[in-house]
């Protein structure tokens, strides 16, 4: 049976509009990729429920937010709106707090650092990274994952050192869509110099590309991924853009098969 027959047996597909031809590309290209697992992941910020899943606690792996809701680059995709559901820790000391209070009270797996940028998209996590290393000494099983957005090699060095685990930065492959969507300064190498300067270090590096990002429009996509297949990076997340958070009528939705394109 092909690819398509069975695509088209699956109920919860009824209503879905199948490309034939890209489906029997993804069929012809499948021995590629075998042995390659690949996950599935919803954002622990949307709640929902279903019958095959539940929803995912977002008290076992909190997002910290050092910046609170604030964000100088506002870019047109998200105006900040990610970072408001993030628990807030603009200092140090809040921080360590509230993650030690979280192991107290319930199953603490780990946690994000994440934050708003400054105009140049980088964020200050230095006072940050003896607490990280604190926490990690403390409870070794905790996993610490960081948006580190642009940064350098020193700053990279930093964060593996204070033992954070896990580190994540969207790559973009166009400066058309870094000037207009994200209102900031600074060409395309320097989001492949960041990715350069992670995977020097023992982070594991997990690049996002946002498919869809000009304004749904497909633009710096195949870019991108010819920077992430450049370097050993340890996964990487393909990310579908959400409208959700742009001002309405700003983005179109990505049309499924160009998604498909993305992911062949
Ligand atoms: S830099 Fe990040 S948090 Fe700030 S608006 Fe852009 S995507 Fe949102």
């Amino acid at each position: 049976m092909s690819w398509l027959e069975r695509l088209a047996g699956i109920e919860e597909l009824e209503d879905a509009e199948l490309d034939a031809a890209l489906i029997a590309q993804f069929e012809r290209a499948a021995p590629l990729a075998a042995g390659r697992p690949i996950r599935f992941s919803t954002p622990t910020f949307k709640s929902y429920s279903s019958c095959d899943m539940d929803g995912c606690g977002k008290n076992s792996f909190p997002a910290f937010s050092v910046t609170a809701g604030a964000c100088a680059l506002d870019c047109d995709h998200c105006q900040a709106k990610i970072l408001e559901p993030m628990l807030p820790a603009t200092n140090p000391e809040m921080l360590e707090r509230k993650v030690r209070e979280l192991i107290a009270a319930q199953d603490l797996q780990g946690f994000l650092l994440s934050g708003g940028s400054n105009r140049r998209n980088e964020i200050k996590y230095e006072r940050y990274l003896p607490v990280v290393e604190r926490l990690k000494r403390d409870f070794p099983h905790l996993k610490v994952a960081i948006h580190s957005a642009l940064t350098d090699a020193p700053r990279a060095r930093a964060m593996a050192s204070a033992g954070v685990d896990t580190v994540m930065m969207d790559v973009i492959g166009t400066n058309e869509t870094i000037r207009e969507v994200y209102h900031l300064d600074r060409p395309v190498e320097d989001f492949e110099a960041t990715l350069e300067a992670l995977c020097s270090t023992s982070m594991e590096v997990v690049p996002h590309i946002v498919i869809g990002l000009h304004y749904g429009r497909i633009l710096g996509e195949p870019t991108a991924l010819d920077i992430v297949s450049r370097h050993p990076v340890h996964s990487l997340v393909l990310v579908v853009i959400m409208p959700f958070y742009a001002k309405p009528g700003t983005f179109a939705t990505p049309a499924t098969s160009d998604v498909g394109r993305i992911f062949l």
